[in-house]
């Protein structure tokens, strides 16, 4: 089985990869985390990364195809749960590509629906653990830490990502309109797009995509 998780910045994404993976054999594969690794490397490459993804624009799908190929040709768990991925038409088309190689298919698109509003106020508050990723939101009472600043899951220390600010946020937003939200169109002509409110808490969200699971 292989999902995507198609949605705006800070419209709970990786909050529900998380409790996606604790409930179903995928493997979790977030772009943005793929690349945010290779963006500490110290070299032309990963300064390269580093500079567009604080400055809130798309890294070129030359570099995206290439770290997600290679995660790929490691990894033996083939249902996929793509989150941040694909983000145009381009990496879609290579997408059913890969997949086709290997007799696979997309069968679930799930897209979150969210005001512009709601997600504001979400990216400020946002924390991420940095030794488990897990994430967190300062400004909404059920996902916040229960010790100031420290991870509940491993004790690790929370950060707030440097592309977590309205400015930034507000250039991430348009990217989506302009480059990802065609993909709506994309999947809904192949008939696996479903649509999510995901302005509910996440165990509602998360009982939406439950119930399409179960349907199918
Ligand atoms: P995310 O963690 O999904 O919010 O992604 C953070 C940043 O990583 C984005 O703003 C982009 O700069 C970059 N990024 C992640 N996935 C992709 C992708 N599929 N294509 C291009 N850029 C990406």
């Amino acid at each position: 089985m292989n999902i995507i998780l198609l949605a705006p910045p800070a419209a709970g994404k990786g909050t529900q990869a998380e409790i996606l993976t604790d409930n179903y054999h995928l493997n979790h594969i977030s772009t943005g985390d793929l690349l945010r690794s290779v963006s500490k490397e110290e070299n032309d490459l990963g300064r390269n990364i580093k500079q567009m993804m604080e400055s809130g624009s798309l890294v070129s799908d030359d570099i995206v195809l290439e770290v997600f190929n290679h995660y790929l040709e490691h990894t033996d768990n083939m249902n996929l749960l793509l989150d941040g991925f694909p983000r145009n038409i381009y990496q879609a088309e290579k997408l059913d590509e890969i997949l086709k190689e290997k007799n696979s298919q997309i069968d679930y698109v799930f897209l979150f629906n969210i005001s512009k509003e709601m997600l504001v106020d979400r990216i400020t508050g946002r924390r991420l653990c940095e030794s488990c990723g897990k994430v967190y939101n300062v400004n909404i009472d059920p996902l916040k830490p229960k010790i100031e600043s420290t991870c509940d899951k491993c004790g690790g220390k929370l950060y707030a990502r440097k592309d977590d600010n309205e400015e930034t946020f507000n250039i991430r937003y348009n990217e989506y309109q302009t480059q990802t939200s065609p993909l709506i169109t994309y999947y809904q002509n192949k008939g696996n797009l479903y649509e999510i409110d995901s302005s509910v808490s996440k165990e509602d969200t998360f009982r939406q995509i439950e119930e399409i699971l179960g349907k199918r």
